[in-house]
C-alpha cells in the first residue's frame, strides 16, 4: 500500500485541532530503535502526556508490569477484544505475538484535551492512518544501520534466531520513513523524548525536519 501522501512534507490540515480536542501522535519506528525507552522518558519526565498500554499475547519479561507497560492477555482474550472491535488497531509482530492498541482509553483521553501517544509498529500506523488521518506519524530513526544492529545485539532479551527475524523486519520498516510527518534521530534519549514532546504538545507540523 503507497498512501504516502504525507510523505512529501504537506502537513495533515485542520482536523483534531478544534478547541478542546487533543493530538493523537502515533510513534513507529524500526525494532530496536529505541522507542520503548524513549517512550519511557516521557513517561518518567512529562506525566501529563498520556501513553496508550497496549494489549499483547507475548510473555511478560522480568520487570514488566501488567497495566503498565503492557496489558498481558491471552489468545482468547484477544481474539475477543477483536470481535468486540475494541482494539483500535492492532498486528501480529516479528511473526511472534499479538499487540494492539485498545480503542476506547484513547478516544476518551482524546476528548478530555490530553495529548495522547501510541507507540506501535509500523502496520499498526499504517492502521491508524487508515482510521484516524488526523493523528501525526512520527518514525523515530536510529542515527544509523550499525548502530541499530548494535541496540538490538546489546538488549540480549532475544534469542539469535528472534534476532534475525527482527533484523529482516527492520530492513523493511526502515523504508517506510518516508510515509510519516517527521522523523526524529534517537542519538540520545533525552533529546529524542524532548523533541517528541514537543511536537505532541505543538499544534502543527509544517512536514519532514
Ligand atoms: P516488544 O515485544 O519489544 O515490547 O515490542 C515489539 C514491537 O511491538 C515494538 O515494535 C512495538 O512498537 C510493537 N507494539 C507494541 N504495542 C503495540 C500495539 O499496540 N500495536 C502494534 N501494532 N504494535 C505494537
Amino acid at each position: 500500500s503507497s498512501a504516502a501522501q504525507q510523505g512529501s512534507g504537506a502537513a495533515p490540515t485542520g482536523s483534531g485541532e478544534a478547541p478542546g480536542e487533543a493530538r493523537l501522535t502515533v510513534l513507529a519506528g524500526p525494532t530496536a530503535v529505541g522507542k520503548g525507552t524513549v517512550a519511557a522518558e516521557i513517561r518518567e519526565r512529562f506525566p501529563d502526556v498520556w501513553i496508550s498500554v497496549s494489549a499483547t499475547t507475548r510473555k511478560a519479561r522480568p520487570g514488566e508490569q501488567h497495566g503498565v507497560h503492557y496489558l498481558f492477555v491471552s489468545d482468547e482474550e484477544f481474539d475477543r477484544m477483536i470481535a468486540d472491535g475494541e482494539l483500535l488497531e492492532w498486528a501480529v509482530v516479528h511473526k511472534a505475538a499479538r499487540y494492539g492498541t485498545p480503542k476506547q482509553p484513547v478516544l476518551d483521553k482524546l476528548a478530555d484535551g490530553r495529548p495522547a501517544l501510541l507507540e506501535i509498529d509500523l502496520q499498526g500506523a499504517r492502521q491508524v492512518r487508515e482510521t484516524m488521518p488526523e493523528a501525526h506519524f512520527v518514525f523515530l530513526a536510529p542515527p544509523s544501520w550499525d548502530e541499530l544492529v548494535r541496540r538490538l545485539v546489546g538488549r540480549g532479551t532475544e534469542t539469535a534466531e528472534e534476532r534475525e527475524r527482527r533484523l529482516e523486519t527492520a530492513v523493511l520498516e526502515l523504508a517506510a520513513e518516508k510515509e510519516f510527518d517527521v522523523t526524529i534521530v534517537n542519538a540520545s534519549v533525552r533529546e529524542a523524548a524532548d523533541q517528541l514532546v514537543k511536537l505532541i504538545r505543538s499544534p502543527n507540523i509544517s512536514g519532514k525536519s
